[in-house]
């Protein structure tokens, strides 16, 4: 529920995966995993934080970020990034996606995801998504629910983070932009067990494209 006026954002931050496009249910995440683990990689200990993700997709992506070795990162992702390619190829938007493309109007906008960078690549593509900065997963970056990925958009936008905002559907999205100084909609796309904790919470992306009208 929203109360009260929100804030003018001037720049928009954009998570990709179930926030615009529904990747994650076109890719076989178990299958992946269990190519990663037939590889002799092992998952690290603890789970990251709990999010709308199904498990096989967490460990997934646990374990990729949790590699802090470049030799190691590119290996494992060579077992991920066709499943995540052909996901790609067949993802479709999410509702209320081109009533949301045309709230942002001029506003800058970049997209910060823990998918590959090919695959993110495909779905903008696909889908005609024309951003400012995309901030993929990648080794050299530590990844969300850590700050750096959306500092890394900001800085290639020239946008400060108190003059933006972040939409996303994953608890591990509101972390990163609560670290990162940045406001923050939680998209819950229906889910009703969800952990987010801030006062801007819609169902959908025509909900979200409402708060960035003027
Ligand atoms: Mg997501």
């Amino acid at each position: 529920m929203i109360a009260g006026p929100t804030p003018t954002w001037r720049t928009v931050l954009l998570d990709l995966d179930r926030t615009l496009v529904d990747v994650e249910s076109q890719v076989d995440y178990c299958s992946a995993l269990a190519e990663l683990e037939r590889a002799g990689f092992r998952h690290p200990a603890g789970l990251g934080p709990a999010t709308s993700w199904g498990n096989c997709t967490r460990q997934v992506v646990d374990l990729l970020v949790g590699l802090s070795d470049e030799s190691e990162w590119l290996r494992a992702e060579r077992f991920v990034m066709p499943h995540e390619l052909a996901g790609a190829h067949r993802a479709a938007a999410m509702p209320g996606l081109a009533e949301l493309l045309a709230a942002l109007a001029t506003r800058p906008v970049g997209i910060v995801t823990l998918l590959s960078g090919p695959a993110t690549e495909v779905v903008l593509d696909r889908h005609a998504l024309a951003v400012d900065a995309v901030v993929p997963r990648r080794h050299d970056i530590p990844a969300k629910p850590r700050p750096e990925q959306l500092l890394a958009a900001l800085h290639t936008i020239g946008s400060p983070p108190a003059e933006a905002v972040m939409i996303g559907d994953s608890e591990r999205d509101e972390m990163a932009a609560d670290a990162a100084g940045v406001d923050f909609v939680g998209v819950t796309n229906g889910r009703d067990g969800h952990r987010f904790t801030g006062p801007l919470v819609v169902r959908d992306l025509r909900e979200a494209a409402a708060l960035l009208r003027p």
